[in-house]
């Protein structure tokens, strides 16, 4: 079994699904008392949104890097950024070391390219909604056509993953917004939507709506584990 290298902490609310969800997918595929070898480094999340929020993000790639080179000389064989929003450096991040980057966006858009899907919804944060790093990856890449919300929409989606689920706050009202914007992309000719933020599986899951959601915390973990038991 290979290590899996995990950049967590934005949030440690998301990075804990990271955890889980790796330990329970190499526990489901070894059976017993099988469990994930996992190098973790996880950031003062407080740091880096004031960089992000502050436009500052040269200082947020050199903290990742300096983060990054600790998860590969504790031994971990790839890594994972457990973060969409930071995968705006993830081209930083990928020079300072010597190990793969796991890219979120390749294979969440792998899965959407295998289930036939070409228009899509997407949810984040502000800047991973409207900047073109990840939007511009899923077009450039895979072909995908990409829809986000509207500017008022996108707002809410975001100001509830800062104030809200990076607090570990989970609140029925925020639910309702979310599953009504999902709902008016599907009706603008969305055929899925990507919960394309780590934390939005604490609030929208695929039991509250018929859309087919792309939930990218639990995509990123489940091709890890197929990584590190990879044999080669
Ligand atoms: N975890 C979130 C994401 O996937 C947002 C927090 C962050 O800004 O990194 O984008």
């Amino acid at each position: 079994m290979k290590t899996i290298g995990l950049l967590g902490g934005m949030s440690w609310e998301s990075t804990s699904y990271y955890y889980r969800n790796i330990n329970e997918s190499i526990k489901a595929s070894l059976g017993g008392l099988h469990s994930g070898k996992i190098a973790l480094y996880s950031v003062d999340f407080a740091e880096i949104e004031r960089l992000q929020h502050a436009g500052d993000w040269d200082a947020t790639a050199e903290i990742l890097s300096g983060a990054a080179k600790k998860v590969e000389a504790a031994g971990a064989d790839f890594l994972l950024i457990c973060t969409n929003t930071m995968h705006k450096v993830a081209p930083q991040v990928q020079a300072a070391i010597n190990i793969p980057l796991l890219h979120l966006a390749d294979a969440t858009a792998q899965n959407l390219v295998d289930d036939g899907i070409t228009k899509v919804g997407l949810l984040g944060t502000g800047f991973t909604m409207e900047q073109d790093f990840y939007k511009g990856r899923l077009r450039e890449h895979f072909a995908l056509d990409v829809m986000v919300p509207s500017k008022a929409d996108c707002k809410i989606v975001h100001d509830i993953i800062y104030k809200e689920l990076c607090l570990g706050q989970v609140k029925d009202a925020s639910r309702v917004e979310y599953l009504r914007i999902i709902e008016q992309m599907v009706e603008a000719g969305a055929e899925a939507v990507i919960l394309g933020c780590t934390e939005i599986c604490m609030l929208v899951t695929q039991a509250d709506t018929d859309t087919k959601l792309y939930d990218t915390t639990a995509i990123h973990a489940e091709r890890a584990v197929t990584l590190a038991l990879e044999k080669n």
